[in-house]
């Protein structure tokens, strides 16, 4: 049988992300997902299959990621959908490919999907991790984000971020530049009230 190739790992200027799955419990207005099929310009996204380790690992394999700054989690979907690969992926980064960091972009809705803490599995396989804080309010995060667990998610979000302080070396909130003023303001106080950094992000339309 000829399958079709899949982007699992893609450069974004100096760095390697990998993408895990398609899965995602939220739909954001501005997810990449919604605007074309891939991102900073890579080969379509949308896997047609979830990879095995042993397709993450071949990728990363011919990739090389001694040649970039950093590994990032990231892709089409949630990757925290696929928490039991990150983490495999993540231990064979550290053994194969010793020294390289490693960041998580995530929604921070792990906790919901899997039903139970999981932070904790992170500590020793990432190093950074990045949370879409997406809105200063619930109100405004809820309506961006839509995720499928409605009103707690946004408690749970920030619960997962409070919690990967204790396991990581560095936790960040990111929101895009499209927000209202308003919504940017109560974002920074948000972020600095649980002590967590705040990276606001380009848009990206394409
Ligand atoms: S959490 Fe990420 S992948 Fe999921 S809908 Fe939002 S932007 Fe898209």
């Amino acid at each position: 049988m000829i399958q079709k190739a899949m982007t699992i790992a893609y450069r974004v200027e100096d760095k390697l992300y990998l993408n895990l799955t398609n899965r995602c419990p939220c739909a954001c207005t501005f997810c990449i997902r919604k605007n074309g099929s891939g991102a900073y310009g890579s080969d379509p996204l949308w896997l047609e299959h979830e990879p095995s380790l042993q397709e993450v690992r071949e990728a990363i394999d011919k990739a090389d990621p001694s040649k970039y700054t950093e590994v990032v989690f990231c892709g089409y979907g949630e990757p925290t959908e696929a928490l039991e690969l990150l983490c495999e992926t993540a231990d064979y980064l550290r053994e194969k490919y010793p020294g390289i960091p490693t960041r998580l972009n995530t929604n921070g809705l792990s906790d919901l999907i899997h039903g139970k803490e999981t932070a904790h599995l992170l500590k020793g396989r990432i190093h950074t991790v990045s949370v879409s804080l997406n809105a200063g309010t619930k109100e405004e995060y809820l309506r961006v984000t839509q995720p499928k667990f409605g009103e707690e998610s946004y408690q749970a979000m920030q619960q997962f971020a409070l919690h990967c302080k204790s396991y990581v070396d560095k936790v960040l909130f990111t929101v895009v530049d499209i927000l209202s003023e308003e919504e940017m303001s109560a974002s920074r106080r948000l972020a600095e009230k649980l002590g967590i950094g705040l990276r606001i992000r380009e848009y990206i339309e394409d």
